[in-house]
């Protein structure tokens, strides 16, 4: 799925500074999370991630690493990570 391509098939825009994370949507408006995961670099949309119960960080979709420090496991995760890159892919 391209980061850069809102719901309504507009190309949507990065912030800067502080939004550097957050993409947003000229057309209608729609904003959503970008960001990389912290292990295996990859990319962390926040519109398709769920995140983790315990941390609350999105839960990367290929390693299934979250917050280093978290203690949950991430065994339920890697499974729904299998499973969401079959569907994009
Ligand atoms: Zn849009
Ligand atoms: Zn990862
Ligand atoms: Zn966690």
């Amino acid at each position: 799925m391209d980061q850069d391509l809102c719901y309504c098939g507009e190309r949507a825009v990065r912030g800067e500074g502080l939004l550097r994370n957050t993409m947003s949507c000229p057309a209608c408006g729609s904003e959503w999370e970008i960001t990389h995961c912290w292990n295996c670099g990859e990319q962390i949309d926040g519109r398709f991630s769920s995140t983790c119960r315990s941390c609350s960080w999105y839960l990367c979709a290929k390693c299934g690493a979250h917050e280093p420090d978290c203690t949950h496991t991430i065994k339920a995760s890697l499974k729904n990570a299998a499973h969401y890159q079959g569907t994009f892919i």
